[in-house]
């Protein structure tokens, strides 16, 4: 690539700069209306806007266009169709409708649905998101849209994603009105998710039928060295990851996506790359596309990009950070601190109502990420707790008690903290620490989420939270426009939430025992350890409440949804279970025998040469062997057993406890024998590639 960045930056997008280039000034208008404030499109500008974005898409080298939408998959679908429309004389010509544009209707009988789609109407249909710009990947125009049934019903992420956006900003407003704004016009929540990954040799992966069919490393002894020395957090990037990551950043701004900070991470072999935040649905994009193109760009340079959350046992697995914030479309960010008291006082309204959503909602934050990879990180001393608290450092902690106590604020001047009169220290964003510890921490403008798996899609997570500020939100513009004496009720307001969510507030650390001890015991925190505990809590009365009376979801997309999550966890497990089974009995057994028969053969040999010899050596090992081989056919057998037991279960919620109680402890027992024998058999006759290969092999 010879050009400078800024001039291929967005090349490959239809965005602002190409559509005020392409269409005429009423056409633009009419769209920029619809992406700004969601007005609808006529039929007449949306047929000048498909051939504007055809000829565009044709003159960049593209022959096809594609519905591009986010299935409950969790990846992303397309189905292509070239635009080529047949000439009386036998020529083609390149045609694309508004029509085309704005509505497709793929058969989309195979993707989950949980039921709300009878299969005699099997097709769903697609809409436009004019909010988020097209795109040519490859020789393909992608239309970014929402996924319905034909009975109305979200089929995807991305519809109720924009559904949760509207509920916030609506209630945000309300909240500003109080506080005299007149100008913002909506509210805007963005995110900036950073996001974790592994690359290891493709020869190697090719080798792994684990890694081929599960993602992760079913088996695999740990190696002498892996992240003991923390020396490869920040440090030099090897020449072969580098190359990945120039391709990489190229690929990605064509794309207009901001890449922005790459680095090593803890792991051997574990990177992550950060993007500058911007509006969620369009992170959420975002972010689908950059883990696809990571993959494919990883396969150019003889690389496998692994997004599972823990492709190595006693290895730090990967996440993404989700950093959240909200701002008016005029630029303000509403959970930055101000310079005047009325600002402080409507910032730490805002503040409040994220700490109530957090606490009222811990479940659905919590199964807004739950996947069976995620439950190996959760929990585990690397990534935070499965108990969801905020943290918010020790100066705001301060004014938040100071306020809850009545008493002077002890920070560098002493201040009595009434709401509206007084002026709210300058918090220091370094203050605001690197509690890195923290499932929710405030990092001074924004609130990073950090209970992410690097595979999920962001787009649940933004759900749940955007929903559930709207909430607090929508119960305090409730009280607040009837209030008699408005700052009265405001300080009121904003003491009770101190008081009664306290408890979700955690400055510790939150990988100590103790902590999860009191969290639990003490202040009753909830503590989901698993996808099969916290799934079936989506359909708990109050959830089920505040998501249908916003609007977000109807009942029925619930309950597709709970059962489209659970069945997920059910078939990622069943299908590492089967892998367990092949591997072990096909591939892992007849190894270990072959290399004991070797040993034996050894043996025998130097008898007979020298026949006083004790052959101690190969006798002790075969022995260890032999047990390790008996014990690997015990656990395969009980595997199965229990992959046939879980096939009698009544429901999809008792199937997914089975798999939890029966299959995963099993999937453990099996795996031990196996690493031990790693560890003992000539390298020369283990099958696989080792961990220390895998994580260390990337020249
Ligand atoms: P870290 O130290 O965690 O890497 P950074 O300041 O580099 O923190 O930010 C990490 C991510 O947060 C980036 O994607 C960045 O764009 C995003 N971010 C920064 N400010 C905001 C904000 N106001 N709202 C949402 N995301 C933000
Ligand atoms: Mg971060």
């Amino acid at each position: 690539m010879n050009n400078t960045v800024p001039e291929y930056f967005g090349s490959m997008v239809f965005d602002d700069r190409v559509m005020r280039a392409t269409l005429s000034a009423d056409v633009y208008a009419s769209l920029r209306k619809t992406i700004d404030e969601g007005s609808r499109l006529d039929i007449s500008v949306a047929n000048a806007v498909a051939q504007a974005m055809k000829d565009w898409a044709v003159e960049h080298g593209a022959t096809h266009f594609t519905h591009w939408f986010q299935p409950l998959t969790g990846i992303t679908a397309e189905k292509h169709d070239s635009f080529i429309s047949p000439s009386p004389d036998g020529s083609v010509i390149m045609e694309f409708s508004g029509k085309e544009l704005i509505k497709g209707e793929p058969d989309a009988s195979s993707f989950p649905s949980g039921g709300l789609r009878a299969t005699f109407e099997a097709r769903g249909y697609t809409a436009w998101d004019p909010t988020s710009y097209a795109f040519i990947k490859g020789r393909t125009l992608c239309i970014p849209t929402a996924f319905c049934s034909y009975g109305g019903h979200a089929l995807d992420k991305k519809t109720p994603l924009l559904r949760s956006m509207e509920v916030l900003s609506k209630q945000a407003l309300r909240i500003l009105r109080l506080f005299g704004n007149e100008s913002a016009k909506r509210v805007v929540s963005s995110v900036g998710p950073e996001q974790e990954y592994f690359l290891i040799p493709a020869e190697m992966y090719e080798q792994r039928p684990d890694l081929k069919y599960t993602g992760r490393t079913l088996f695999g002894a740990q190696p002498p060295k892996g992240q003991q020395l923390d020396d490869h957090y920040f440090g030099v990037i090897k020449p072969g990851v580098a190359a990945f990551m120039e391709d990489l950043n190229d690929e990605l701004w064509k794309l207009g996506i901001l890449a922005k900070t790459e680095h090593n991470e803890v792991a051997p072999a574990q990177h992550e790359l950060a993007p500058i935040y911007t509006t969620t649905n369009i992170a959420t994009d975002h972010n689908q596309l950059t883990m696809e193109i990571m993959q494919k760009v990883a396969a150019r340079h003889g690389l496998v990009c692994l997004l599972h959350e823990k492709p190595f046992a006693g290895v730090n697995g990967s996440g993404k950070h989700n950093n959240w914030s909200i701002a008016t479309d005029t630029g303000v960010n509403l959970l930055s601190p101000g310079a005047t008291p009325y600002e402080n006082a409507q910032f730490l309204l805002f503040l409040c109502a994220v700490i109530k959503a957090v606490d009222d909602y811990q479940d659905l934050l919590r199964l807004a990420v739950a996947t069976a990879g995620n439950d190996h990180r959760l929990g585990a001393n690397e990534a935070p707790p499965a108990v969801i608290s905020i943290f918010l450092g020790d100066e705001l902690n301060a004014v938040l008690e100071a306020i809850d106590s009545d008493t002077p604020y002890e920070g560098t001047k002493k201040i009595k903290m009434k709401l509206g009169v007084d002026v709210l220290p300058r918090f220091n964003r370094d203050t605001t620490d690197r509690n890195r510890t923290s499932p929710f921490a405030f990092t001074g403008n924004k609130f990073e989420f950090r209970m992410l798996g690097s595979s999920n899609s962001i787009a649940c997570t933004n759900i749940m939270l955007n929903s559930a500020v709207a909430e607090s939100l929508r119960i305090y513009a409730d009280r607040l426009e009837n209030a008699e004496n408005f700052e009265e009720a405001l300080h009121d307001m904003i003491k009770k939430t101190i008081r009664d969510h306290k408890r979700i507030i955690f400055n510790g650390n939150g990988y100590d025992d103790a902590w999860i001890k009191e969290a639990t015991e003490e202040r009753g925190l909830l503590n989901y350890r698993t996808t099969a505990d916290c799934m079936p809590h989506l359909l708990d009365e109050k959830n089920v409440k505040m998501l249908t009376s916003l609007g977000v979801f109807s009942i029925d997309e619930l309950h597709s949804r709970r059962d489209i999550m659970l069945e997920n966890y059910c078939k990622s497990v069943d299908i590492e279970a089967h892998t367990m089974v092949r591997m072990a009995r096909t591939q892992i057994a007849p190894a270990i025998e072959s290399y004991a028969s070797e040993l034996a053969q050894a043996a025998a040999a130097k008898k007979a040469v020298v026949p006083s010899l004790k052959c101690g050596y190969e006798t002790g090992l075969i022995e260890t062997l032999s047990g390790l081989i008996d014990e690997i056919e015990i656990k395969t057998d009980e595997l199965e057993a229990a992959l046939l037991k879980v096939k009698d279960a009544a429901d999809i919620i008792e199937e997914s406890a089975m798999v939890r109680d029966l299959l995963l402890p099993v999937m453990d027992e099996l795996r031990a024998p196996c690493d031990k024998a790693e560890q003992l058999t000539a390298r020369s006759y283990w099958p696989y590639p080792t961990y220390g290969e895998l994580l260390f092999g990337v020249k």
